[in-house]
């Protein structure tokens, strides 16, 4: 997987990240010049089924990444970063965005 070369320094210093969004498991980039190498497709194992945040009652299940099978309103207490990461740096389908937006509002106006 590391075995890339950056076709604008020549570096083989190529860093992959996670990115957890439907398309793509994760990216690489240049580790030197920060250039975007490719795209890195998801795993067989690891491939996210369909919807990301199934509704159950008035919370939402999981059904991706790290917390996966964990209820939102328990990720949202035990890893409110988490959140903020997928609403701020994270590349997500709208309608999860959306939902974890939602529950950040809430969160702040309590
Ligand atoms: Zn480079």
């Amino acid at each position: 997987m590391m075995t890339d070369v950056c076709p604008k320094c020549g570096s083989t210093n190529i860093v992959f990240t996670e990115t957890e969004e439907l398309q793509h498991y994760g990216k690489e980039n240049c580790g030197d010049c920060g250039r975007w190498i490719k795209w890195v497709p998801y795993p067989e194992d690891k491939r996210p089924k369909q919807t990301m945040l199934i509704e159950e009652g008035d919370d939402y299940r999981f059904n991706f990444g790290k917390h996966k099978d964990e209820m939102l309103s328990d990720v949202l207490r035990d890893d409110i970063r988490y959140l903020d990461w997928m609403v701020n740096t994270a590349e997500f389908p709208e309608d999860v965005t959306e939902i974890v937006e939602m529950v950040l509002e809430e969160m702040d106006m309590s």
